[in-house]
C-alpha cells in the first residue's frame, strides 16, 4: 500500500471510530432540529466505509477516498449522505499523485465546490457548509499565504470549523430538514456541521500522529484578526475598501 494510502485508511478507521463514539451526540443534534437520524446515518456508514477501505488491495490515497465517498453514498441516507460521500468522490480526483500539502488544497477546494453544488447552501444556512467553509478557506490561506506547516495549517483548519459549527448556533437554518423549523431552528448547533468538524479533528490526530508530531496549539483567534499588515489593519475605511 502507499503511505498516502495507507494513511487516508487509518484516517477513515480513526473517523469511524469517533463518530460512532459520538452517535448520542449526533442523534440528540438531530432530534431538536430534525428526525434524530444523523447519529446512526453516520455511525453506520461510516463503519461500512471503514470496511471498505480495510478491504482494498494495496490502494493510493484516491482509490481509498473514492471508496469512502461511494460507501458513504450508499450507506448513510437522508442529506448528508450524498454530501458528504458524494463530494468525497468527486474530490478524490485531485488526490491522483498523492496527498501534498498542493493535493490537499485542491482537494478540499474542490469538496466544498461539490458540496455547495448539490446543496446549494452557503455560510450562514446552518449546514456543514458553516463549518467546511472557514475550515478550507482557512486551510488555503495558511499553506498558500502564510506558508505554515501543513499540519499547523489543519489545526487553524479545525479551530476554524470549530467557531463554524459555534457559528450554527445563532442562526437560522434556510436549508435542510431544520429548515421547516423556521425561527425555531435558531439556538441549535447543526448536527451536520458538527460531524465535518469531527472528521476534520480525526483528520488532524491522525496526521500528527504519523507525522509522530504533537497537534500544535492554535491561536484561536488568529483567522479573525487582520495580521500586522499595517493597511489591513487600518481603521481608515479608504485603506479597508481598496482590498474589495
Ligand atoms: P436528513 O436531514 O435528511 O435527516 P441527516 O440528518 O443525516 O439528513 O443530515 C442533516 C445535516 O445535513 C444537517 O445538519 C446539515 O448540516 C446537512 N444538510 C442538510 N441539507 C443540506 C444542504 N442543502 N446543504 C448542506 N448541508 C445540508
Ligand atoms: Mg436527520
Amino acid at each position: 500500500m502507499t503511505d498516502d494510502g495507507a494513511a487516508v485508511v487509518a484516517a477513515v478507521d480513526a473517523v469511524a471510530e469517533r463518530i460512532e463514539a459520538e452517535r448520542d451526540h449526533l442523534t440528540r443534534l438531530d432530534s431538536a432540529i430534525g428526525d434524530a437520524d444523523h447519529g446512526g446515518n453516520m455511525a453506520r456508514g461510516w463503519a461500512e466505509a471503514a470496511d471498505a477501505a480495510r478491504d482494498l488491495n494495496d490502494p493510493d490515497a484516491e482509490t481509498v477516498a473514492k471508496t469512502v465517498g461511494k460507501t458513504l453514498m450508499a450507506e448513510v441516507g437522508g442529506a448528508a449522505g450524498p454530501l458528504f460521500g458524494g463530494s468525497l468522490v468527486f474530490a478524490a480526483g485531485e488526490l491522483d499523485e498523492g496527498v501534498t500539502p498542493e493535493t490537499a488544497v485542491a482537494f478540499a477546494e474542490t469538496y466544498l465546490e461539490k458540496v455547495e453544488d448539490r446543496g446549494d447552501a452557503r455560510v450562514g444556512d446552518q449546514t456543514m457548509v458553516d463549518a467546511l467553509t472557514p475550515a478550507v478557506h482557512t486551510f488555503k490561506k495558511s499553506i498558500e499565504v502564510d506558508d505554515v506547516e501543513p499540519i499547523e495549517a489543519l489545526a487553524k483548519a479545525v479551530d476554524a470549523a470549530e467557531r463554524g459549527v459555534a457559528f450554527t448556533v445563532p442562526i437560522r437554518a434556510r436549508k435542510g430538514r431544520a429548515s421547516y423549523l423556521g425561527w425555531r431552528s435558531v439556538g441549535h448547533q447543526d448536527p451536520g456541521a458538527t460531524s465535518a468538524l469531527i472528521i476534520l479533528e480525526e483528520l488532524l490526530a491522525v496526521a500528527a500522529e504519523r507525522l509522530d508530531v504533537d497537534v500544535p496549539e492554535t491561536d484561536a483567534a488568529s483567522p479573525t484578526i487582520p495580521d500586522d499588515d499595517p493597511e489591513e489593519a487600518s481603521d481608515d475605511p479608504a485603506a479597508a475598501s481598496e482590498d474589495d
